[in-house]
């Protein structure tokens, strides 16, 4: 088993390749060559697994050239000691609604279940025993804490993050900015996610550079984080026991959803992905008009969906147009020329057999939350709210489950306004926001974004 590009069949990577690089030479992003389909008795066997064994058994089909299956089990307990449940995730039933909620872990959101055991495959594969390692991320306000907490203090590691600055919670941005030790970087960007993540990507594609400070990424683009969230798709078919599942999923970067259409690609019998939007909803766009437009970024009260380029989605893309890479680099040569590309009728068709698309505006979401807690005295974050929405205007679904992906104390602020009430931290916090926050803002500018790095490297 190797990886290849969604640009280019013909180039072959390993998995500790595509775990340090991220993005594929030439922009491309990775794609395994293979994907494991269980049959049904293999699925019968993984449905009595705890989550962790899951975890192993699912994650194992990804990395087996790289790490011996008890190694990934050992680096998966570690990885998920930092969670508040033995069991890492939790299923709640609402009325006919699921509730899966991925927030147990260390910054309080779904970020955490990837991003601790990256950290620990960063040691493992021990890809900086002989040259320092600079990671650089950009994050629409919850990629950043999980890699702060994951990768803090870590022996040849630096983490640069780059945020939107003013543009995430102030919960967001203090649980990033207050537990990084030396090693740690924060960057406030004067403009939008997109603006980060396009910095992020020029850095990457800039050769000399990416070489010279030996540079790696975790952004959802990282297909190791895409194979770790696999895992809760299937542990929530296992936990309701039906004969099918569709979930909504809160979506900004499509990188979450896109496990969920993984999942089914090996096995798991899911009737529908929901991608759930703010105004933000390109998306939403793109899968019920064709039409792949980015607009501007519109801040939003659910701001890690802030984002209009929805990187993984070429990762769909690849597979909508037949496994044609050539076709791919055509698309996105379109996008990045004419601002915007065109599927054809088959090609949305395809993408309409697993996914359905519902944008939900700030006022409905914060409705939302209201009526949740109302029915069932129960808050959710923002985010979460927008699946919630989505869940309940796409008809004729059964078993659908929500994915949690925050903390409503992450939204404190816009908790309050919605329904009135002053959150407290969860006790599983352990993080002490009031010390001082460390972070340096700059220009929406590529050269000094470098410049800055390299006077932190040296
Ligand atoms: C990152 C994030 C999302 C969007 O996930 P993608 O993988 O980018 O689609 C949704 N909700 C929250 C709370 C997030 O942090």
């Amino acid at each position: 088993m190797n990886y290849f590009s969604t640009r280019d069949k013909s180039l072959k990577f390993s998995f500790k390749d595509i775990f340090l690089r991220g993005l594929a030479p030439g922009g491309g992003l990775f794609l395994p060559s293979e994907i494991k389909k269980f049959d049904k008795d293999e699925l019968n066997g993984l449905s009595k697994l705890g989550y962790k064994e899951l975890a192993t058994e699912i994650i194992f089909n990804f990395c087996k050239e790289e790490v011996s299956k008890n190694e990934l089990k050992l680096l998966i307990e570690k990885s998920y000691r930092t969670f508040k449940d033995e069991e890492v995730v939790n299923l709640k039933k609402f009325g006919d609604i699921n509730l899966l909620e991925l927030y147990k872990g260390p910054t309080l959101a779904f970020k955490d279940i990837a991003m601790q055991i990256i950290g620990n495959l960063y040691e493992h594969l021990e890809v900086a025993k002989e040259k320092e390692v600079n990671i650089v991320v950009a994050t629409s306000g919850d990629t950043g804490s999980a890699a702060v907490s994951a990768l803090n203090g870590r022996k040849n590691i630096n983490l640069f993050v780059l945020h939107p600055h003013n543009k995430i919670s102030s919960v967001q941005r203090k649980i990033m900015t207050t537990i990084g030790s030396s090693n740690i970087y924060n960057i406030a960007v004067k403009g939008s996610f997109d603006d980060c993540q396009k910095i992020v990507k020029e850095l990457f594609n800039d050769d000399d550079f990416r070489s010279k400070i030996n540079m790696s990424g975790v952004n959802s683009i990282n297909w190791a984080r895409i194979v770790c969230q696999i895992v809760y798709y299937f542990y929530s078919f296992f936990k309701l026991k039906k004969e099918n599942i569709s979930f909504s999923v809160p979506t900004g970067n499509f990188g979450d959803i896109y496990a969920g259409y993984i999942a089914k690609k090996m096995g798991l019998p899911i009737t529908k992905l929901i991608v759930a939007t703010n105004e933000n909803d390109i998306l939403q766009r793109v899968i019920n008009t064709g039409e792949y437009k980015p607009d501007k970024v519109k801040p939003s009260i659910s701001p890690s969906m802030d984002i209009q380029i929805a990187s993984n989605f070429e990762r769909l893309l690849f597979y909508v147009l037949g496994e044609d890479d050539q076709k791919v680099r055509l698309l996105m040569n379109d996008l990045s020329k004419k601002g915007s590309f065109r599927l054809n009728q088959s090609e949305m068709e395809n993408i309409k057999r697993d996914f359905e698309a519902v944008k939900i505006n700030d006022e409905d979401t914060k409705l939302i939350i209201k009526n949740i807690n109302n029915e069932f005295k129960f808050i959710i974050d923002p985010h979460t709210a927008t699946g919630f929405g989505a869940a309940k205007k796409v008809k004729g679904l059964e078993n659908v489950v929500v994915l949690g992906t925050a903390h409503p104390f992450k939204f404190k602020d816009t908790i309050k306004k919605a329904i009135g009430k002053d959150l407290e931290a969860p006790s599983y916090l352990k993080i002490d926001m009031n010390k001082k926050e460390k972070f340096d803002i700059i220009e929406n500018s590529n050269l000094q974004v470098k410049n800055y790095i390299l006077r932190k490297v040296k």
